[in-house]
């Protein structure tokens, strides 16, 4: 399950949104233009209340929610302070997620194993977009083939545009491949007594 899937809450927008007034206000999820969920909510200095109804798909009954989960402050770099919230699980987050399927509570992602590709695997994201570019090209997505021609009908800036990205993800990847190594490093010796 990926963060992108769920339904999430920011407290980073929230505090932008209230100051932490303690106003109760509330705001709605849709997708594909149809409602699918919608909170009361509520921002104070020491936390952030939750108000929302989930229904239990077998019984069909409606379940009122009421949670509040703590907030703590930290010293900003320019003055001012920045809001975090504090799972129950005890670690600080920007964001928790409703579970995804299997609880109708709010969580962060790590209490719920959820994933974002690209954060995990910077080098993985970073290859799909250059076999993606090598595609739209009409070349092979085999990155140690030389880069494509300019397709016949594409603009020249059109080509050039993206020649100009790949060759910026392409040095990226470089720097991620060397600090994957770089964090590699202390286990070399023991692979190596371990194939010897
Ligand atoms: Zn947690």
């Amino acid at each position: 399950m990926h963060v992108e899937d769920c339904i999430d809450l920011d407290v980073r927008s929230l505090y932008k949104w209230s100051r932490a007034d303690g106003v109760t206000r509330s705001c709605s999820w849709s997708r594909r233009g149809e409602e699918i969920a919608a909170i009361h909510w509520r921002l104070e200095k020491e936390g952030l209340d939750l108000v929302y109804k989930s229904t239990d798909k077998r019984s069909g009954k409606d379940e009122l929610h009421i949670h509040r989960i703590s907030t703590t402050w930290t010293p900003c770099h320019f003055g001012g302070e920045r809001v975090w919230l504090v799972c129950p699980c005890g670690r600080r987050v920007a964001k928790i997620y409703l579970g995804p399927g299997k609880s109708d509570l709010f969580r962060c992602r790590h209490c719920y194993g959820l994933t974002n590709e690209s954060r995990h695997n910077p080098i993985a994201a970073r290859r799909n977009r250059l076999q993606a570019i090598r595609r739209k090209l009409g070349g092979s997505v085999d990155l140690s083939q030389p880069f494509p021609d300019r397709p016949k009908g594409m603009r020249r800036c059109a080509y050039a545009r993206l020649l100009e990205e790949y060759r910026q993800i392409e040095a990226n990847m470089t720097i991620a491949i060397f600090r994957q190594f770089e964090f590699m490093r202390p286990l070399m010796p023991l692979l190596q007594q371990r194939n010897s």
